[in-house]
C-alpha cells in the first residue's frame, strides 16, 4: 500500500477534522502515524496539523482530497495519552480538537518551515549525545545520591505523612495538600518527586514529575530549588516569558522524556511527557490557572483529569483551598493532608490585628498604627510590605468644579491616572492619553486625583520616611523583561526597607525578612457582586499575611529580657489590615487564621443560593458594536432548543459592558447535573454554530468571572 488517507485535526474553527491524502515518496516509507505532526495545504496556505488517523477511505470524494505535503518525521508522534488529553479538553470546554491542539504547541512546531525544530533537535542532541530517549534517564544513575540528600531538611512528622501517604500507591490518588504559609510544603513536593523517581528508577523505568505554579515570577525560586536537589537529573521550565527557541527545545525536551521535571505556568499542563508519573499543583486556589481567552480552561481541573486517566497522583498544595477542592476532600473525592505548623524552627504564623478606619483617618492611605508599626520596623532594621491590590496614581481623575470625570471613551471605565509615566491609562482596553492640564469641560486647572493607587503610597511613604528604601512592585513598574525578577532578588538580599505592591507581592515568595504586613483598604471586594470575590479576597490576604514571619524570629526583644512570655509574642510577626468593617466574618476568620471555618461558611452560603460547586455553570458570551445584537443574539440562543434540566438565565449586559468600542453582553447556563449540563452544551453549541452568526460569542464551561 503506498497511498493512505489520513485525519488531520488543524487550527480552525470548523469543528471537524481533515481528510487528505498521503503517498509514499518511496517504496518501503512508513507510514503516518497518529500523533504526528503534517505540513498540508489549507485554503491558500500551508499549515502544520496533527495527525489524528490513519485509514484508506474518506467521506468524501477521494479523488478531490488534497495531498500531505510533509510529515515531521525527526519529531516523535505525540502520544496517545495525550491525544486523549486534548479529545477531553475538546470535548469538554465545546471547543474543536485542533483549536486545543495546535494553539498548545509552541510556535517553533507549527511553522511551515522545519529550519527551528531541525535546529531545536540538533541543539538538544549536542547537549545531552548519550542521554537521548527515556531509558537513558533510568540507565544514568541510580538513586539520587547521599550529597543531595543532605541538602535537603529533614522532613517535620506532617511532612513526612503527607509525602507517604502521596507516594505509598503508583495509582491515581487526588491529594489537597493543606498546610499553612511556610508549613514548608515545596518540601513535600521535592520529596514526593524524589520518592517518585527512584522507585520508577529502581525498577528501571523513566519517571517525569510535572510541577505547576501560578506565577512566571515563581519560577526562579522554586527553579533554584529544584534544580540544586536533582543535580543530575534535567530541569526545564515553559511558560510565556521564554524565548521562542527556549521554549521549543524544553518542550521537546519533555515530549522526548528527557526533561525529570517540568516545572511550568498553566499552559505546561498541556505539554507532552511519555513518561508522567505526578503532578503537583501549587497554590491550586489561584485565579490564573484559569485561562480566560481562546480555550478557557483551568489547568488544574485538566491536571487532575490528567491523573486520573495515567492513574497517577496529582498534589493540589495550597493555605487556602478553593471552595471547589475544600468540598472535594469534604465528601472524600480527594484526600486532605495537612500541614498545621511552620516548617522552620521557631517559625510562627503572624498576629493579625485589624486597623479600624471609621476610628482612624487616614487621608493619605496609611493610619497612625500602620505608621507607627512601619517605623518600629525601619529602626529595627527589619522589612515591611505593604499590599494594595490597585496599580496606577489613582483609579480616577476629577473636576470639583463642573463634575468631569475621567472616563475612557471606549470603555465603560474610568482612565485611570499614572502619575510618573504623566499618562492617563485605561487598563481595559490600553487606552493612553497625557494627563489634561485642564478640564476638558470646564477649564478648570484644578483637577483632582481620586482614591489611591500604589503609585500614590510610594510617594507619600517617600514623605514620611524619606530615609527608607521604598521599592513598588506592580505591573507598571516591572514591564521590562527580567525587571521583576531583579526587584524581588533585591528584596531578598535585603536592599529595600518597604516593599510596597499588588497581588504580584502576595503570592508564594519566601520573604525572609519580613515582619509587618500591612494591608490597605481591601473592602470593596466585600460587596462585589461576583459570589467568588470573598473567596478571593480571603485567599489573597491569607497569602499576603504568610508572607510576613517566614525565618526564626530574628528581630530584637523589645524589653531586652527575651523570655518567654508577653515580649516573645511582641517578637511575633505582625499583619494589620486597614478596613472600615473590622466585624466583618472574612475579618473575623483571618484574625484566627481560620480557612477551615471560613470555607465551610461560604460553602453553606453556596448551597443555600444554589451556587457552584452546588450547581454547573456554563457562559455564553456575545460582542457587537451596539448592545441590542448582542443581546438578541443571546436570547434567541435561549431559545434555540429545550433544555430539560438545564437552567438558563436572562441575557444581559457584562458588568463592564463596553470595551475598546465592543459592547459585551452574557447569559449564564446552569444545571445540576454536570453530565446534563455536558450533554446540552454540546448540542447547543452545535446549533449555535450552524446559525453561521455573524457575531462574535464565546463559550465559558465553569467560568470564574461571572
Ligand atoms: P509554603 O510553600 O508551605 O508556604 P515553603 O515551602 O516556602 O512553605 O517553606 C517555608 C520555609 O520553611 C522555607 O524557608 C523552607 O526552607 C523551610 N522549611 C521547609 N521544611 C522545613 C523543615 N522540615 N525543616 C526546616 N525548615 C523547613
Ligand atoms: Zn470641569
Ligand atoms: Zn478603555
Amino acid at each position: 500500500m503506498t497511498g493512505r488517507i489520513i485525519k488531520i485535526a488543524l487550527d480552525s474553527p470548523l469543528d471537524m477534522e481533515f481528510d487528505y491524502r498521503w503517498q509514499a515518496a518511496a517504496a518501503g516509507d512508513p507510514d503516518p502515524q497518529v500523533g504526528q505532526l503534517a505540513l498540508v495545504p489549507f485554503g491558500r496556505r500551508e499549515v502544520v496539523g496533527v495527525v489524528t488517523a490513519v485509514g484508506d477511505a474518506s467521506d468524501y470524494d477521494a479523488a478531490k482530497l488534497r495531498d500531505v505535503i510533509a510529515l515531521r518525521t525527526q519529531l516523535a508522534p505525540l502520544p496517545p495519552a495525550w491525544m486523549a488529553l486534548c479529545r477531553f479538553a475538546a470535548d469538554y470546554y465545546q471547543r474543536p480538537l485542533g483549536e486545543v491542539m495546535l494553539p498548545c504547541l509552541p510556535k517553533g512546531l507549527r511553522n511551515e518551515s522545519t529550519v527551528a525544530l531541525d535546529r531545536a533537535l540538533k541543539k538538544l542532541a549536542k547537549a545531552a549525545p548519550a542521554a537521548a530517549g527515556p531509558t537513558a534517564i533510568a540507565a544514568t544513575a541510580g538513586p539520587t545520591d547521599a550529597a543531595e540528600l543532605a541538602a535537603a531538611p529533614t522532613l517535620n512528622p506532617g511532612q513526612q505523612a503527607a509525602v507517604d501517604a502521596i507516594t505509598a500507591s503508583a495509582g491515581f490518588a487526588a491529594n489537597l495538600l493543606f498546610g499553612v504559609t511556610g508549613s514548608g510544603k515545596t518540601e513535600v513536593y521535592l520529596h514526593a518527586a524524589q520518592a517518585v523517581i527512584d522507585r520508577e528508577r529502581a525498577q528501571g523505568r523513566a519517571a517525569q514529575v510535572l510541577i505547576l505554579v501560578p506565577e512566571i515570577n515563581l519560577t526562579p525560586q522554586l527553579e533554584g530549588s529544584v534544580r540544586g536537589r536533582f543535580p543530575h537529573l534535567q530541569v526545564v521550565t515553559l511558560h510565556s516569558q521564554l524565548a521562542e527557541g527556549e521554549r521549543l527545545r524544553h518542550w521537546i525536551a519533555a515530549h522526548q522524556g528527557d526533561a525529570a521535571i517540568v516545572l511550568g505556568t498553566r499552559l505546561s499542563v498541556l505539554a507532552a511527557m511519555p513518561s508522567l508519573k505526578l503532578i503537583i499543583v501549587d497554590e491550586e486556589h489561584d485565579p490564573s490557572y484559569k485561562q480566560q481567552e481562546g480555550l478557557r480552561y483551568s489547568a488544574r481541573d485538566l491536571a487532575v483529569w490528567r491523573a486520573r486517566q495515567l492513574d497517577i497522583p496529582v498534589v493540589l498544595g495550597s493555605a487556602t483551598p478553593s471552595i471547589e477542592s475544600w468540598q472535594h476532600a469534604s465528601n472524600g473525592r480527594y484526600r486532605r493532608l495537612d500541614l498545621t505548623q511552620r516548617a522552620a524552627a521557631h517559625a510562627q504564623l503572624p498576629r493579625v490585628g485589624l486597623i479600624d478606619m471609621e476610628i482612624n483617618k487616614a487621608p493619605d492611605g496609611l493610619s497612625p498604627p500602620l505608621v507607627a508599626a512601619l517605623r518600629a520596623r525601619l529602626e529595627r532594621g527589619e522589612q515591611s510590605l505593604l499590599f494594595l491590590n490597585r496599580r496606577g496614581y489613582a483609579p480616577v481623575m476629577h473636576c470639583d468644579a463642573c463634575g468631569w470625570i475621567s472616563n475612557c471613551r471606549r470603555c465603560t471605565a474610568f482612565m485611570v491616572l499614572h502619575k510618573p509615566e504623566r499618562r492617563l491609562r485605561c487598563h481595559h482596553c490600553s487606552l493612553e492619553l497625557r494627563i489634561p492640564h485642564a478640564c476638558p469641560t470646564c477649564g478648570n486647572v484644578d483637577l483632582q486625583p481620586l482614591g489611591r493607587g500604589t503609585q500614590r503610597v510610594e510617594e507619600h511613604l517617600q514623605v514620611l520616611f524619606p530615609d527608607a528604601r521604598v521599592l513598588r512592585i506592580d505591573a507598571d513598574s516591572t514591564r521590562r523583561k527580567g525587571s521583576a525578577q531583579a526587584a524581588f532578588d533585591s528584596v531578598h538580599r535585603g536592599e529595600v526597607d518597604i516593599l510596597l505592591g499588588t497581588q504580584m507581592v502576595a503570592k508564594g515568595h519566601d520573604f525572609q525578612r519580613l515582619t509587618l504586613v500591612g494591608v490597605i483598604n481591601p473592602d470593596t471586594a466585600l460587596f462585589s457582586q461576583d459570589y467568588r470575590a470573598g473567596e478571593r479576597l480571603f485567599a489573597q490576604l491569607m497569602q499576603v499575611a504568610g508572607r510576613a514571619g517566614r525565618a526564626a524570629i530574628a528581630a530584637p526583644v523589645e524589653g531586652g529580657e527575651g523570655s518567654e512570655g508577653s515580649n516573645a509574642r511582641d517578637a511575633r510577626a505582625e499583619v494589620l489590615v486597614q478596613t472600615r468593617y473590622p466585624q466583618h466574618p472574612l475579618y473575623r476568620a483571618l484574625l484566627a487564621h481560620d480557612y477551615p471555618g471560613f470555607a465551610q461558611a461560604t460553602l453553606a452560603e453556596r448551597r443555600s443560593a444554589s451556587l457552584p460547586p452546588f450547581v454547573f455553570q456554563a457562559l455564553l458570551r456575545a460582542e457587537a458594536k451596539q448592545l441590542q445584537p448582542a443581546l438578541d443574539f443571546l436570547q434567541a440562543a435561549r431559545d434555540l432548543m429545550p433544555c430539560e434540566g438545564i437552567m438558563i438565565n436572562d441575557p444581559v449586559p457584562m458588568t463592564i459592558t463596553r470595551v475598546a468600542g465592543v459592547e459585551r453582553a452574557q447569559l449564564l447556563v446552569e444545571s445540576s447535573s454536570r453530565a446534563q449540563l455536558q450533554a446540552f452544551l454540546k448540542s447547543w453549541v452545535a446549533a449555535l454554530r450552524e446559525q453561521k452568526s455573524r457575531l462574535r460569542w464565546s463559550l465559558e464551561v465553569d467560568p470564574v468571572d461571572i
